[in-house]
C-alpha cells in the first residue's frame, strides 16, 4: 500500500515536475522569441542607421563638392573683375595682352595660355601672347595653327567655344590636346567688331583638374571682354589718327590761308597806294581843266559864243564828278590802308542829322518826298568823328532819295543794339534791292544793273566808302530790302 502510494506520489510529482519543466520550457521559448523579435528590431535599427550613417557621409562629401566648386567659383570670378578692370584701364592693343597675367588664370586653374590674331591683309595668324609655354613650344603651336587656318577660321566664324567639356563635333577638337599638350582646354573665338578677329586659349596639364561648365563660362566672359577692349582699343587708334590727320590738316590750311591774307594784304596795300598816287596825279590836272573851264565860262578871255558856252558848262559839271570820284577813291585808299585816323568825338545825334536834312532839304523837296527822323528820347549823343558820319548819313539818304519816286518817303530811327551801341536805320520806300545785289554793293564800283539804276548818276563807290567808315568806327553796316518794296540801311556806331 505504502509503495502503491509512494509509486502515486512520484508519478503525481514526476507529472508536476513536467508540467513544470513543460511550462518553464514554453516560457523560455516565448522570451527567446521576443529576443528574437528584439534582435530583429534592433538590427533593422542598425541598418537604417547605417544607411543614415552613409547617406550622412555622401552628403557630408557632396557638401565638401559644391563648396569647392562654389570656392572655385568665387575665385574665377574675382581673377574675372580683377582682370576686366585691367583690361578697361588701356586703350592700346599691345598693352591689353600684357594685362592678361599668369596669376589670373592660375586663379581660374589655367596655367597656359595663348592669343591668336587673324591678320586680314597678310592672311595668317600671328600670336599676341604667351604664358606658360616656352618660345619654341608657342612657335611650333602657332606653326600647327598655321597649317590649319581655315578650321580655325571657320570656328571663329560659327562664333562657337571649343572646349574638352564640349560636344562640338569639330575636326580640330582632337587635335587640340596633343597641339597645345594639355589634358583639359577652352577655346574660344575673339570677335571685335573693329577689323581683325583671333581665339583665345586657355589650357591646363594637371589631370587632376575637374572642368567644368562654369569654367567654360567665365573664360567666354573674359574673352568677349578681352574682344571689347581690343575693340574699344582699335577705335581709339582710329578717332586719334582721324584727329592727327585732321590736326595736321588745319594747321596746313591755316598756314596756307595765312601766306594768302598775307598776298591779299601786299596786294591790297598796292592797290591803295596805286590808287592814292593815281588819284593826286589824276587832282592836278582835274583841278587845271575845271580852274580854265571857269575863268572861260566867266568871260575872262572875252566873250564866248553859246555854243561853246554849252559845252564849257558841261566841262565843268563833268570836272565836278571826276573830282568827286577822285576825292571818294582817295579816302577809301586812305581809310583802307589806315592812313586816316577817325577822330572820335561826342556829339548830339539830333543835331548831326538834322544839319544833314539842311543839307538836303533843297533835293528832297524838289522830288517831292518826305523826310522824317525817330529818334527816342533815350537816345541823345553819339561817339564818332562828325564829318566822316555826316558822309555816311548823305551818302545813304542821297541813294535812298535817288531810288525812292516822288510821294515816297525817308525814315530814319534809332535804338540800343546789345553791346550797348546804337543802332541807326535809314528806311525808304524806293525800288528795293534783289537779294543776289545786296551782298555785292558795298563793293567798289558795284552798280546794280537794272533799267532804274541806269537812269540814276552814280560811280558805285559811295556805299564802298560809308562801309569803310562805318568799320573804321568799329561798327557794321547791312541792307534789308526786297525788290518794289524800298530797302533800309542799317549801321552800328559806339554810344556816348
Ligand atoms: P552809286 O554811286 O551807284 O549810288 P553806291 O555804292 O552808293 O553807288 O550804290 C551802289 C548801288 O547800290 C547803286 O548803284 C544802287 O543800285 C544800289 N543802291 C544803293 N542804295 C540804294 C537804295 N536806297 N535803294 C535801291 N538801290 C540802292
Amino acid at each position: 500500500m505504502f509503495a502503491f502510494d509512494a509509486i502515486n506520489i512520484l508519478g503525481i510529482l514526476s507529472t508536476a515536475a513536467i508540467m513544470i519543466l513543460g511550462l518553464a520550457l514554453f516560457f523560455k521559448m516565448e522570451r527567446l522569441k521576443q529576443t528574437q523579435e528584439l534582435v530583429k528590431t534592433l538590427q533593422r535599427s542598425l541598418d537604417e542607421m547605417d544607411e543614415q550613417a552613409k547617406l550622412i557621409v555622401r552628403t557630408d562629401m557632396e557638401l565638401n563638392k559644391t563648396q569647392e566648386e562654389l570656392d572655385k567659383k568665387v575665385n574665377g570670378l574675382y581673377a574675372l573683375q580683377r582682370l576686366s578692370r585691367a583690361l578697361s584701364t588701356t586703350f592700346e592693343e599691345e598693352q591689353i595682352f600684357q594685362r592678361i597675367e599668369a596669376d589670373y588664370l592660375e586663379s581660374l586653374g589655367f596655367e597656359h595660355s595663348l592669343a591668336f590674331l587673324w591678320n586680314e591683309k597678310e592672311k595668317k595668324f600671328a600670336l599676341r601672347m604667351n604664358i606658360g609655354y616656352s618660345e619654341e613650344e608657342a612657335g611650333a603651336i602657332l606653326a600647327s595653327v598655321s597649317a590649319n587656318q581655315g578650321e580655325y577660321l571657320e570656328l571663329m566664324s560659327e562664333g562657337k567655344t571649343l572646349s574638352s567639356l564640349s560636344l562640338t563635333d569639330s575636326g580640330i577638337k582632337e587635335t587640340i590636346p596633343k597641339i597645345f599638350k594639355t589634358s583639359f582646354f577652352v577655346l574660344c573665338p575673339l570677335i571685335p567688331q573693329e577689323g581683325g578677329q583671333g581665339f583665345f586659349f586657355v589650357g591646363t596639364k594637371k589631370n587632376d583638374t575637374v572642368l567644368t561648365e562654369g569654367d567654360e563660362e567665365l573664360i567666354t566672359i573674359l574673352t568677349n571682354h578681352l574682344g571689347q577692349a581690343l575693340e574699344t582699343a582699335r577705335l581709339f587708334e582710329k578717332n586719334w589718327r582721324a584727329q592727327q590727320e585732321l590736326e595736321k590738316k588745319v594747321e596746313l590750311r591755316t598756314r596756307e590761308l595765312s601766306l594768302a591774307l598775307e598776298k591779299v594784304e601786299v596786294i591790297n596795300r598796292r592797290k591803295s597806294d596805286f590808287i592814292s598816287s593815281v588819284s593826286h596825279e589824276l587832282r592836278t590836272p582835274l583841278t587845271s581843266i575845271k580852274g580854265y573851264a571857269s575863268i572861260l565860262l566867266a568871260g575872262k578871255l572875252g566873250e564866248v559864243p553859246l555854243p561853246a558856252k554849252e559845252r564849257l558848262e558841261k566841262i565843268n559839271r563833268h570836272s565836278d564828278e571826276l573830282v568827286t570820284l577822285v576825292n571818294d577813291l582817295l579816302d577809301i585808299a586812305r581809310i583802307e590802308s589806315g592812313r586816316v585816323a577817325m577822330k572820335k568825338e561826342q556829339y548830339n545825334l539830333r543835331e548831326m542829322t538834322g544839319k544833314v536834312l539842311d543839307i538836303l532839304a533843297v533835293q528832297l523837296k524838289e522830288r517831292g518826298i518826305g523826310f522824317s527822323q525817330n529818334i527816342p528820347s533815350n537816345i541823345t549823343h553819339i561817339f564818332a568823328d562828325r564829318p566822316q558820319m555826316e558822309r555816311v548819313f548823305i551818302n545813304l539818304i542821297n541813294n535812298a532819295m535817288k531810288f525812292t519816286p516822288a510821294n515816297g518817303k525817308i525814315n530814319v530811327t534809332a535804338c540800343h543794339t546789345a553791346d550797348k551801341g546804337i543802332q541807326i536805320d535809314i528806311t525808304d520806300t524806293g525800288s528795293g534791292i534783289a537779294l543776289e545785289d545786296q551782298k555785292k554793293i558795298f563793293e567798289e564800283f558795284y552798280r546794280v544793273d537794272n533799267a532804274i539804276n541806269q537812269q540814276v548818276k552814280g560811280t558805285g563807290l559811295g556805299l564802298s566808302l560809308v562801309k569803310h567808315i562805318v568799320e573804321a568806327h568799329g561798327g557794321k553796316i547791312w541792307v534789308t530790302s526786297s525788290p518794289g518794296c524800298g530797302a533800309t540801311f542799317s549801321f552800328t556806331v559806339p554810344a556816348a
